[in-house]
């Protein structure tokens, strides 16, 4: 083996290149974003929950029986989950041509679900390799986290979205991070920006009285929300509505007990 090349650093993508590289002596092949991420997150290790983290459940409205549950745990910590990651990598970029095996792929950097996210597209057949940036029958998850509490990963993946619906083709054969290889390209960039608009809108009139980010999963993903699910809806929650705060469509006010409550002007 030679080379891994991961997509983007999240644990179920990232979680065994330092072992492929250690064990096989493989190059690690990403995008400098990934790498400095999953390098950080590793090393960054918590025995005990940050203020921040404890203030941005807080500040997003999280449940109080989901919260004093968490806090009565060890905090999640990636370096748990994922191998050890090497000092050094090798950076592909927007816009590379780089060769694996017989075929010559094109680098095209996604954002939203996460940052420069590597998508590989060939230029001597019709194969994508879409990492998470494009999934057939569920939608991406795009969160915030305490780490940069006023992102907006939502307009970060619209904008991917639009920028790919205008290259796919319908003989594009995409191979997604999870489900099943698929094609009609076109039909589903469509869908992944439709089903954000449609969310939105759904949001807004939910957000007649001010109302927390916990307080929006209903509107937002139309279905009761389990135990495991939870911090996932929250975080996807949050970047809705900071989306909505950001395009000028609602306003904001901390609340009594400490969640940012927003409402639509
Ligand atoms: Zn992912």
């Amino acid at each position: 083996m030679t080379r891994v090349l991961v997509t983007h650093h999240h644990p179920d993508h990232m979680g065994n290149a330092g072992w492929f590289i250690k064990h096989h002596g493989a190059a690690l092949w990403t995008t400098r974003t990934a790498w400095l991420f999953s390098r950080m997150l590793t090393l960054d290790v918590q025995a005990e929950w940050p203020a921040e983290t404890i203030e941005f459940y807080r500040r997003s409205g999280m449940a109080d029986d989901v919260l004093q549950g968490r806090l009565a745990e060890r905090p999640f910590n990636f370096a748990d989950v994922v191998h050890p990651m090497p000092l050094g990598f090798h950076r592909i970029k927007e816009g590379d041509e780089i060769t694996i095996g017989a075929r010559r792929w094109r680098v095209l950097i996604g954002n939203g679900h996460a940052p420069e996210h590597a998508t590989l597209w060939s230029l001597d057949d019709n194969i994508v390799i879409a990492g998470d940036q494009i999934i057939p029958g569920i939608s991406s998850n795009l969160g915030v986290y305490a780490t940069e509490p006023e992102a907006d990963p939502v307009q970060d993946w619209l904008t991917s979205c639009e920028r790919f619906a205008a290259i796919a083709s319908d003989d594009h054969f995409v191979l997604p991070g999870h489900k099943l290889p698929f094609t009609g390209l076109p039909d589903r960039m469509r869908q992944l920006i439709d089903n954000h608009h449609s969310a939105l809108v759904r949001l807004l009139d939910h957000l007649d009285s001010p109302k927390s980010a916990g307080e929006c999963f209903q509107p937002l993903f139309k279905r009761k929300i389990g135990a495991g699910e939870y911090g996932l809806a929250l975080v996807e929650a949050v970047g809705h509505l900071n989306h909505l705060h950001q395009i000028g469509k609602v306003t904001r006010h901390m609340g009594d007990n400490g969640a940012l409550l927003f409402q639509r002007i």
